[in-house]
């Protein structure tokens, strides 16, 4: 007897008319976090705009019980948020710290190597990638923003 596909009732379920999944089509129905509102990120108030009123969304992620991608509804346009992108993780030397740790303990945990691969979405500036180009792992990175393209410093390796 094969299980059915079951989806719980849980205490975070959630009615959004219309509102499917970006990868997979099915109706989200399961809150994930709900951050309440807040404003775009990557916005820069200029002190000429500081008396302007600024529009604020919903944060609100929803997460899909068939896919499990946790996504957001689509309230502007990307092109709307990451013009101003300002934000490098590698102004953070905790940061790096972490994510050097945690390149140190994937390669060790997944026997990486030459031949192997890694591939990171929304890669910021490079600033994991760099760790596993180090360790001669050839590796892949997609910026939130080409802003950060010039920076990036993973490479692409046949
Ligand atoms: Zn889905």
């Amino acid at each position: 007897m094969q299980a059915e596909a079951r989806t719980p009732d849980l205490p975070n379920s959630v009615s959004v008319p219309g509102l499917t999944c970006r990868f997979c089509g099915t109706s989200l129905r399961y809150s994930f976090v709900d951050l309440g509102m807040t404003p775009l990120c990557q916005n820069v108030v200029r002190p000429d705009e500081f008396n302007a009123p600024e529009t604020f969304y919903p944060l609100h992620a929803f997460v899909c019980h068939e896919c499990y991608l946790v996504q957001l509804d689509a309230y502007v346009d990307p092109g709307d948020i990451f013009t101003e992108y300002a934000y490098f993780s590698s102004y953070s030397d905790s940061w790096l710290d972490h994510v050097r740790r945690y390149s140190e303990k994937m390669i060790d945990y997944l026997q990486l190597d030459g031949s192997s691969r890694v591939l990171e979405i929304a890669s910021n500036d490079g600033y994991a990638l760099q760790y596993f180009v180090k360790a001669g792992i050839p590796s892949l990175g997609r910026p939130p923003t080409w802003r950060a393209q010039p920076l990036i410093v993973a490479l692409i390796r046949a």
